[in-house]
């Protein structure tokens, strides 16, 4: 496995690549992280993963200071999964080409998380962009948990480069959570909190799967469930997957949700 901390380092070593699948992350890697970085191993010859926190994609300062990081940790689990490339770039790595292309999320697109971190898309993007034409890979793997995110930056990308994004299943704990870097941040308590919420959704679509106005229902259930938790629910919203708009019936559509407990902001669609 080889460890890249640098562009020049980066060139030299994907000079010579075909068929690279890359995997995009911010480290403090889970088993989210290996599903993605399995799937690359069996879909492409060569397999890059990223570990790089983007300061530009969070809007809050203190998340940005307190998102986990555990390098050593990290590295370990690549060697053991054979990854063949790490990219660990600093941030002047990044950032220090004259790029003028400046990210614009459309105002229709100005919804779920979008609406609630302003600038977070934009540096999301801002980052994939850069690092796809650094890496050049012909398969970038990602995961449906960050479904907007998936979203936004597959019709970003899609337009600027022939890299294909392959959007990958949600890995859940046995509790019902998705997996996250930021679940580290949460007390067993919340966790399993975080968990029966996580379950009470799945029951409500199921239990309502023919309804034709589940919008509504979630609407009510909003303040049920703030209530009932104890949390603040920033957005509970069923949305087409196809185009994410809003959306009555569940065929085609999932229902997209954002929180906090205890100050930690946790998203999910399901
Ligand atoms: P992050 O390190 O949080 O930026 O995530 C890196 C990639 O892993 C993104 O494409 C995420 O959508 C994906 N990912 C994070 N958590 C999960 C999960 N529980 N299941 C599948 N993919 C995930």
């Amino acid at each position: 496995m080889k460890i890249l901390l640098n562009n020049n380092d980066l060139n030299e070593a994907l000079s010579k690549v075909r068929n690279l699948g890359f995997v995009p992350t911010m480290g403090s890697l889970h088993k989210g992280h290996i599903s993605l970085i399995k799937r690359s191993k069996k879909e492409c010859n060569k397999t890059i993963v990223s570990i790089f926190v983007n300061p530009r994609q969070f809007n809050n300062k203190n998340d940005f200071k307190r998102y986990p990081r555990d390098h050593k940790k990290d590295l370990i689990i690549l060697k053991k999964l054979n990854v063949n490339f790490v990219f660990i770039p600093k941030i002047d790595q990044i950032y220090n080409s004259k790029k003028i292309t400046k990210i614009k999320i459309g105002k229709k697109n100005q919804i779920l998380c979008a609406k609630f971190r302003e600038g977070h898309f934009e540096g999301v993007i801002d980052v994939m962009d850069r690092l796809t034409a650094l890496i050049k890979p012909k398969k970038i793997f990602m995961g449906e948990k960050d479904y907007q995110q998936l979203y936004l930056v597959k019709k970003y990308l899609n337009k600027k480069y022939s890299s294909k994004v392959i959007k990958c299943k949600t890995i859940r704990d046995q509790n019902g959570i998705a997996l996250s870097s930021r679940n580290l941040l949460l007390d067993k308590k919340n966790l399993l909190k975080a968990g029966k919420f996580v379950k009470d959704l799945m029951s409500l679509r199921n239990k309502y799967s023919n309804n034709n106005n589940f919008n509504k229902i979630l609407n009510l259930k909003k303040k049920e469930f703030s209530k009932f938790y104890k949390i603040k629910i920033e957005y509970l919203e069923l949305r087409n997957l196809n185009n994410l708009k809003l959306s009555k019936k569940i065929k085609n559509s999932k229902i997209f949700v954002a929180f906090y407990l205890n100050k930690v902001r946790l998203i999910d669609n399901i």
